[in-house]
């Protein structure tokens, strides 16, 4: 019991920016330290698989992001940001774009990614897009050989792909988003999809609606509910949205 409230504490760290890189060109990688956030890696829960964070910028605004990666000897976290601009930008985008070394911003947390497929998964399928990226990525670097993968990621074109590290049995096809309706290819691909046999588990996340199409869909066709993950990380139209 204590074990499990340990994981539920959160902190709030203020953090400086150490590095900022450019992974894809809608894709922003900021690395953050200073001793609060060296203290904050050393606290439970924060290299789970999919564990995020509530990131707020130095306007004082606070948005969700997954901790891509944590290295607890050096004290630091990176997080990947989406540069949405072109469709619609937010203060968290915004800042990313123009982050600079020396930046202060906070984050709070970790938060579970949802990520918790039961003992007896045989399989995995993982679905999202650019924001989910980052989860995808941390989960496959958990992954053990053992477990066939296969992970369909939606982003804006072949200069939008990432190399994925793992262990596992790992099969990832790229979709390219459409524009004018994001999760739609996403859709398409994963509605009517043929399932491996035997229990596995679906890790879906990305823009509300496309996401919450998806868990109607596997919910009506028999996914049970421990076997689902689904969030929407996102929602067209909405600033700050909530799942
Ligand atoms: C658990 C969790 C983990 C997440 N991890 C990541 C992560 O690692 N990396 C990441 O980039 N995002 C991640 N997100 C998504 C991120 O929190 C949202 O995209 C957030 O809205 C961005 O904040 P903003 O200030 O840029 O835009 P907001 O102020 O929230 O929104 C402003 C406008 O931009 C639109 N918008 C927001 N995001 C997008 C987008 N991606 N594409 C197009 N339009 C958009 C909104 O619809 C709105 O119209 C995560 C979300 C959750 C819930």
């Amino acid at each position: 019991m204590l074990e499990r409230l340990a994981v539920q504490v959160r902190q709030r760290a203020l953090g400086t920016v150490l590095d900022v890189q450019t992974v894809t060109p809608h894709m922003r990688r900021i690395t953050l330290g200073g001793a609060e956030v060296a203290a904050f890696v050393q606290g439970e829960g924060v290299d789970a698989p999919g564990a995020w964070v509530k990131l707020f910028v130095p306007s004082g605004e606070g948005r969700a992001y997954t901790l891509r990666t944590v290295d607890r000897a050096a004290g630091t976290v990176r997080i990947d940001l989406v540069l949405h601009g072109e469709s619609g930008d937010g203060p968290a985008s915004m800042w990313a774009a123009q982050a600079r070394v020396g930046d202060q911003v906070s984050i709070a947390g970790p938060r579970n990614g949802g990520f918790a497929p039961p003992a007896d998964t045989r399989w995995l399928l993982l679905g999202g897009d650019a924001t989910a990226l980052p989860a995808i990525q941390s989960i496959a670097a958990a992954l053990d050989a053992a477990m066939p993968v296969e992970a369909y990621v939606e982003v804006d074109g072949a200069a939008e792909q990432q190399p994925i590290s793992t262990a596992a049995d790992w099969r990832t096809t790229w979709l390219r988003a459409d524009p004018g309706e994001p999760g739609r290819s996403l859709c398409q691909q994963l509605l009517h999809h043929p399932l491996p046999p035997g229990p596995g588990y679906i890790w879906l996340a990305g823009e509300a609606s496309a996401v919450r199409e998806l868990k109607l869909y596997f919910q009506e066709h028999g996914i049970e509910r421990h076997r689902l993950s689904a969030k929407g990380y996102w929602r067209t139209g909405n600033a700050d949205h909530r799942d």
